[in-house]
């Protein structure tokens, strides 16, 4: 017997499976899609194997032994061979970089698999002693007959949580026995909570969608912000379990998970793996290993829980499905979505993108009837959607409210006064955005990127936010030397500051970036303003998502402005999904809410759209926008950057992947530039950009694959092929 093994070797050029054979000690046990150790010029490799086959094929080179399988566990079923290939045509991927896409990183190449597996200690009794003789003649000792009747009872506890000299006795005397036990490092236990009745209008979605259950069809949400999604979500999922099969969910960032998978857990426990980035590396490796090993039956995570190898999926559920999150930003640049509809597909199963503010893609294909909309229009119970007073910054600055205006000043004061709660949303992290000398006019800028560097004063550093270079701020200009350096712009850390001089009373908590790096210190600051610990819950747009504190009466935009400004053609979409979605976060509960939002742009209609709460009109008009620029989702797009090290290189090779593209593609397929990159230099490369625009064109993938090979083999130059990118 032989096999076809791909190897973790990460180069496009050596993307080929190679033959192997498989030695009869391991005939009986390997399988499609295991991980295995291979030979591989003189060394060893790991590889996956795609194909066991019988006969062996033509070959150029010598036919080698496996040398043993990594994990007998870890086993790629049909599904996930079948999504690699996908995932490898969707991004022009290589296999092995589809297949590690798919893979936790403790599973990833070189790492051995026993690092990963935790042991504790637990303690039983032992069933070959007569028991009722022991306690007979040991009736004094009271600590070991307790230990005994606890045993009695929970059958098996761990060591560690007795540990003590009755116990070492117990274990001398051979009545306890104790063993290694590989043990989860995350169990949560479920609550009992009252199951919640729905409201007529989430049971009509939930009853729509249970009719569907052995269907591979596409609903697009549209429920406004608390209207009883999630809970939907959980009556679903319920049902999915007693019909035996499995549901996953995918969710934002972990901003999101904190709060939602509370509630998963406290419906469902045990029955739920976890999976996002903020989990330790055994962590994740457990949560794998329970679906693996087919012990959960709900997946809750980020972007790539989208690959979690559940088998027999019953329902996929997509919760905030405009998050960009869902889209990889680096390579291989997937769209969650695109992975969910194929498993979708293949499961029979229905896909359940779910949203306040629906992405203008999915919304148009509702509209087209691709996907079925179902909608909930109203907030659960008494809740009511905010009220929101847009105020001109530039009328307040003529005022010399350089922060706050009147308006927020006085209903921060009055919420305040009513002890109620308060979010500040400011998309910028940091202290000040750039730093300018008032003699020469030196700016402080990063020198792999040329982008302007922010302040952090709590590291007394001057950050780079693409890259993250750092240096220290000197307290003259270093390149003067005179004493002017000025400060412009705002973070959130200085908005902090400023905030508790203008409330000195107020308790005031910041969530973003800087502060919730370090781990749990995100769910502390959620659990801790949920408690109402504080007063002001301020941030980036951290705080824009997801979160649910009744309390909550009170949201204020600082500048609503740093997302309208982007270049970029979504910039509308998100700025009316950023603030819509802000705004949800007030009054959900019997509390009334109101929203403050500061803005340069008062009669832009993506203000006016959020002022009224009219997503249906800001899709309206937006889409009119798209079609006149002929964007998204009227035209598909495919942006390519040309990167290289010299700047002329990068030109050169741009203008010829242009040439190239032009005489290859249909006519009717617009082929746009080269221009520079938005940020024409990054980590020291330089980058140029054309950007494919096209309704149909049946060339297309074939022709950017033969592109894509052609830069393989080039030494100074390199292509970043993004298909479907959300920005440009
Ligand atoms: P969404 O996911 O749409 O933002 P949630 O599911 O978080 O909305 O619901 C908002 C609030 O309303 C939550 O506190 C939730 O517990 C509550 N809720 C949802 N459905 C019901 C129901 N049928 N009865 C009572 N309360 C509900
Ligand atoms: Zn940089």
């Amino acid at each position: 017997m032989f096999a076809q093994v791909i190897i973790e070797y990460p180069l496009k050029s050596l993307d080929k499976t190679f033959i192997y054979h498989i030695p009869s000690f391991l005939e009986e046990r390997l399988k499609e899609g295991m991980k295995v150790d291979v030979p591989f010029n003189n060394s060893k490799i790991g590889g996956f194997v795609l194909k066991i086959i019988k006969e062996c094929p033509i070959h150029d080179y010598e036919i080698k032994d496996i040398i043993a399988i990594c994990d007998q566990e870890l086993i790629l079923g049909k599904e996930l061979l079948a999504l690699a290939s996908f995932l490898q045509e969707e991004t022009l991927c290589s296999k092995i970089t589809a297949i590690q896409t798919m893979l936790p990183s403790s599973l990833k190449v070189g790492l051995k698999k026993s690092n990963y597996n935790y042991y504790e200690k637990i303690i039983k009794l032992n069933n070959n002693i007569d028991l009722n003789k022991y306690i007979e003649n040991n009736k004094r000792y009271s600590k070991q007959i307790e230990i005994i009747n606890r045993l009695r009872i929970e059958k098996e506890i761990l060591k560690k949580e007795i540990n003590s000299s009755s116990l070492n006795t117990l274990i001398k005397n051979k009545i306890v026995i104790e063993e290694e036990r590989q043990i989860y490092r995350i169990n949560k236990d479920n609550i009992k909570i009252d199951d919640k009745v729905l409201t007529i209008d989430q049971d009509r979605v939930y009853k729509r969608i249970k009719e569907c259950f052995n269907m591979a069809k596409t609903f697009l949400l549209y429920g406004v912000t608390a209207s009883g999604k999630t809970e939907v979500y959980i009556k679903l999922i319920k049902d999915v379990i007693s019909l035996n099969k499995k549901a996953l969910v995918l969710v934002p960032e972990i901003s999101l998970t904190t709060q939602i998978a509370l509630r998963f857990y406290n419906t469902f426990g045990k029955d739920v793996a976890i999976l996002h980035s903020s989990l330790s590396s055994g962590e994740k490796y457990d949560e794998y290993l329970k679906i693996i090993r087919d012990e959960v039956h709900v997946v809750v995570g980020t972007r790539s829980a989208v690959f979690a190898p559940l088998k027999d999926l019953g329902i996929i559920i997509i919760d905030e499905e405009d998050s960009s999150s869902y889209k990889q930003d680096n390579y291989p640049k997937y769209n969650a979505k695109d992975m969910a509809i194929f498993r979708s597909k293949y499961n029979l199963c229905p896909l359940v993108l779910a949203s306040a503010t629906p992405s203008l893609e999915s919304k148009a294909r509702a509209d087209k009837g691709v996907y079925e909309l179902l909608t909930l229009k109203n907030r659960v119970g008494k809740a009511k959607l905010p009220l929101i007073h847009i105020v001109s910054l530039k009328e307040e600055m003529e005022k010399k409210n350089m922060i706050f205006s009147d308006l927020l000043k006085n209903k921060i004061k009055e919420k305040l006064e009513k002890k109620e709660q308060i979010i500040l949303l400011l998309n910028r992290r940091g202290f000040s955005t750039y730093i300018n000398c008032s003699n020469c006019g030196y700016t402080y800028k990063c020198p792999n990127c040329e982008i302007t560097l922010t302040y952090h004063i709590s590291s007394n550093n001057l950050i780079c936010h693409y890259c993250g270079y750092k240096i220290s701020k000197a307290s003259i200009c270093p390149n003067c030397q005179e004493n002017s350096l000025n400060y412009y712009g705002l973070g959130t850390e200085k908005l902090e500051i400023e905030i508790k001089k203008l409330f000195p009373l107020a308790r005031v908590i910041r969530m973003d970036q800087d502060v919730t790096s370090k781990k749990g210190s995100h769910e502390k600051i959620i659990n801790d303003f949920k408690n109402y610990k504080y007063d002001i819950l301020l941030g980036t747009q951290m705080v824009s998502k997801g979160l649910d504190f009744p309390l909550v009466s009170l949201v204020g935009v600082i500048n609503a402005d740093t997302t309208l400004n982007l270049p970029d053609f979504r910039s509308n979409e998100l700025t009316f999904a950023l603030l819509h979605q802000v705004s949800g976060r007030a009054g959900r509960s019997n509390l009334e809410g109101e929203v403050v939002i500061q803005t340069f742009n008062p009669h832009n209609f993506v203000m006016e759209c959020v002022k009224d709460n009219n997503y249906d009109l800001f899709y309206l008009k937006e889409m009119q926008i798209r079609r006149k620029l002929a964007y998204p989702p009227y035209y598909y797009l495919i942006g390519i950057k040309i990167i290289s090290k010299e700047y002329n290189i990068a030109l050169e090779e741009a203008q010829k992947v242009k040439l190239y593209l032009d005489q290859h593609l249909e006519k009717t397929t617009l082929v746009l530039g080269p221009t520079m990159a938005s940020i024409l230099k990054f980590k020291n490369e330089y980058r140029f950009q054309i950007i494919i625009k096209y309704k149909y064109d049946k060339y297309l993938k074939q022709v950017l694959k033969e592109l894509d090979n052609i830069y393989i083999y080039n030494k100074n130059c390199y292509l970043d092929i993004d298909i479907n990118p959300l920005h440009i």
